[in-house]
């Protein structure tokens, strides 16, 4: 083989390619509902958007970017996610002066340069949502209403929605010198990997995968017993708020997100059905982050979900796929001016909004009538030179192999029934 897709990246074939069309319309949907827009950002970006809008420290600055300099020699980079591009493009667009609340959502590829393995690429979808302007914390339960809502209507029930507060700065801060306490006389103790962060970022500790680190991590003091008045209160808030919605959740002290804009409401749904891979969407706010990229001060809250995931969970019998879609009518001609007709008559039932093929490869009537069964079209349409100056057509039903001769009128009425 000569050439071969890029490790960590996926070729969509149908039928698969009909399961994601069908996720993507829920996600459409389901914005809608919620009077979500949509907003397309570019694929890349300077570098610099990303190291500030997604923070010095983490993994996917440090080491997963696909960074490139152009021939103006400017570097930039394949975004690994869509919030700070988000952000800037609400701030170039002074989209805050137009709107108090502005409510948006994407759909698009991501680029990380992580290890692949199940459920984790180099190339992946997310969609997400972000939500700008305001600090209520009823538009953060809105948020995972709406995050574990689209998981619902694709018919995921397998999962569980787990939400945190990280407080502020201020509180972080605090909870950060007393983790450092605890940290300190056993770092030795701590795998490589996790040991570098705890200069830098001690709060990722949490994050941790490795079993040595969570069981070291056991007894580390939380951060909610640091959290300042106004979180705790928004906290509980949120809380009634989904209580209200019926929405069933469960708080995780060590759900953190460690970098400085990131407030209050942290929130992730995972699955067990995954793997390790467990994440679903993962959101927050992040109140600080506008005024970070250069905007004014704007309270703000999105989350991101990934539709591999959601898809590999579609096909592990969670939802329903769509596999096929089906083909209307299949025409089968064989003399010269019956194939004529046929591309007339295509064209005619398409646009009365019938799905139609033909045959392309001058095969026997055979051939062709075999070739609507293998596409699992509804109807066959047989042309005879005889019949086409009656202007009748021979309609084969083909799941019942009734057949019929019929004007276009009446096949049109009898494909499409109003
Ligand atoms: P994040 O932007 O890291 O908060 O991720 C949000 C969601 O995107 C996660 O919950 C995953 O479902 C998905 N995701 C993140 N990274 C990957 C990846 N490398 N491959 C596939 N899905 C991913």
């Amino acid at each position: 083989m000569k050439y071969q897709k890029i490790k960590g990246t996926c070729d969509v074939l149908p039928p698969e390619s009909a399961s994601w069309q069908h996720l993507e319309s829920i996600v459409h949907e389901m914005m809608r509902r919620y009077n979500y827009q949509e907003i397309r950002v570019p694929i890349f970006e300077t570098t610099e958007l990303f190291t500030r809008g997604i923070g010095e420290g983490t993994d996917i600055v440090n080491k997963e970017m696909y960074s490139f300099h152009d021939m103006g020699g400017r570097s930039l980079t394949l975004r690994p996610e869509a919030t700070a591009s988000v952000v800037r493009s609400y701030i170039e667009e002074s989209v805050g002066k137009r709107s108090p609340i502005c409510k948006w959502y994407y759909i698009g590829p991501m680029f990380r340069q992580e290890k692949p393995q199940k459920g984790r690429y180099r190339q992946f979808q997310q969609f997400g949502a972000e939500a700008l302007g305001s600090n209520d914390p009823a538009i953060d339960a809105e948020m995972i209403a709406l995050s574990a809502g689209i998981l619902e209507q694709v018919g995921i029930k397998d999962f569980v929605i787990w939400i945190n507060s990280v407080g502020n700065p201020e509180s972080r801060a605090r909870h950060r010198e007393e983790l450092l306490r605890f940290v300190k006389p056993i770092v030795d103790k701590f795998p490589a990997v996790d040991r570098e962060k705890i200069d830098r970022n001690p709060l990722r500790l949490f994050d941790s995968k490795l079993d040595v680190t969570i069981d070291l991590m056991q007894d580390a003091p939380l951060l909610e017993k640091f959290l300042d008045i106004d979180s705790q209160n928004d906290f509980e808030r949120v809380q009634q708020a989904l209580n209200n919605l019926d929405i069933n959740y469960k708080i995780d002290p060590r759900l953190v997100r460690g970098l400085d804009y990131y407030t209050k409401t942290a929130f992730e749904i995972k699955s067990s059905a995954l793997g390790a891979q467990d994440a679903l969407s993962g959101g927050g706010r992040y109140d600080l982050l506008v005024e970070e990229l250069g905007g004014s001060p704007t309270p703000a809250i999105g989350f991101a979900s990934g539709m591999e995931r959601i898809i590999l969970m579609m096909e592990q019998g969670e939802g329903s796929l769509f596999r096929e879609t089906p083909l209307d009518l299949y025409i089968v001609a064989r003399e010269e001016n019956e194939r004529e007709e046929a591309t007339r008559l295509a064209s005619r039932f398409r646009q009365k909004q019938i799905s139609v093929d033909l045959d392309y490869l001058s095969r026997s009537q055979k051939a062709q009538m075999k070739e609507a069964a293998r596409q699992k079209a509804c109807f066959a349409l047989i042309l005879f030179s005889d019949d086409l100056k009656l202007k009748k057509y021979q309609l084969k039903d083909l799941s019942t192999s009734e057949q019929q001769s019929l004007s276009f009128d009446q096949i049109v009425r009898r494909i499409k029934p109003e």
